[in-house]
């Protein structure tokens, strides 16, 4: 059942509110614009009902902030007021609001303009889930990636947590292109990713398509000895496919994989590490393909051959 949020000075507003939606919905209320915010920060509202006239921060107050939150900004509001003049509801809906409902109302008019803001909720999350996927492979895509990266990160170091960024990719895959043809590689490229995927199979776990016949992952948790084995599995797992490859490049198609393991302070930077994780793939192809390298915050590289 969908989440609504009414915040309304008024108790007798927000129950009369409450009655014509609880049938349909899980109804939240809060007396204050600060209480309001503080719900809405949980981000599991399905949509907001924001009455304007409020003691302290008022309606439109509240909604300027609630677009600036990250968490919040995504939230539909519909205001609700008695302010009927045309330049309140033009502010309102300039602020960012989906709707304007002004008292007295109709029962069946909102609950109409309810229904209606709370399925364009989910046909947008709907499209905004769609647009992280590789409609190739089914992993998160680049853009999957850019949006979930950071908040791994910051998970890492609020938590204490190794963190360990991982690079993967297909070896000497312009030669399987050129020999097996585009279609053929297609197939490979979703292959692997079939076999990356269930083996990051933790819910901490993330797996994106870098681009290209590249990938990256993120893993939470485990020293880097430990997520170093287990890489080499993932690298086993996908020479084991027996996708055959051509002569040239040796009888199966394999990836090689670099990554770095740490325990991210505040300050460390990100981009740094996946830079650092970046060089160990590039050392694993030097190193002669089909390998594992990896490092930690104090540089001690790991190899598998
Ligand atoms: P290395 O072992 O050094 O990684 O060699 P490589 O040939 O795999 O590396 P390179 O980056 O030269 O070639 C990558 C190839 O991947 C070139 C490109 O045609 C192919 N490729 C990239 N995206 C796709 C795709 O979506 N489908 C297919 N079939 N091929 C792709
Ligand atoms: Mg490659
Ligand atoms: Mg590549």
């Amino acid at each position: 059942m969908d989440k609504i949020l009414i915040i309304d000075d008024s108790v007798v507003q927000a129950n009369m509110l409450t009655s014509i939606l609880e049938e349909d919905y899980a109804v939240t209320q809060a007396q204050t614009a600060e209480a309001g915010l503080n719900y809405a920060r949980e981000g599991e509202f399905s949509l907001i009902l924001l009455d304007v006239v409020m003691p302290e921060m008022d309606g439109f107050g509240l909604l300027r902030k609630l677009q600036e939150e990250v968490v919040t900004q995504h939230t539909p509001v519909i205001l609700i007021t008695s302010l009927r003049d045309v330049e309140h509801e033009e502010w309102g809906l300039t602020l960012g609001a989906v709707d304007y409902i002004t008292k007295p109302y109709h029962p069946h008019i909102v609950r109409a303009r309810v229904n209606t803001h709370i399925k364009l909720y989910h046909y947008r999350q709907q499209i905004e889930q769609q647009a992280m996927v590789d409609p190739m492979t089914g992993v998160s895509n680049r853009r999957g990636y850019d949006a979930a990266y950071f908040s791994k990160w910051q998970d890492a170091v609020r938590l204490k947590v190794p963190i360990s960024l991982c690079m993967m990719d297909i070896d000497k895959f312009k030669l399987y292109n050129d020999t097996f043809g585009h279609p053929a590689g297609d197939k490979v490229i979703c292959a692997a990713a079939r076999t990356m995927d269930s083996s990051l199979r933790r819910s901490t776990d993330f797996l994106a398509r870098y681009g290209g016949e590249e990938f990256v992952a993120i893993m939470l948790g485990g020293d880097s000895k430990v997520v170093f084995e287990h890489m080499i599995g993932v690298r086993q797992a996908v020479e084991d496919l027996h996708i055959e490859h051509c002569p040239a490049a040796g009888p199966w198609v394999t990836v090689s994989i670099g990554g770095v393991t740490l325990i991210p302070k505040m300050d460390d930077d990100y981009a740094t590490y996946l830079k650092i994780a970046d060089v160990m793939l590039y050392d694993a192809k030097r190193f002669g393909r089909n390998q594992v390298v990896w490092t930690n915050e104090k540089m001690e590289q790991m190899r598998e051959r």
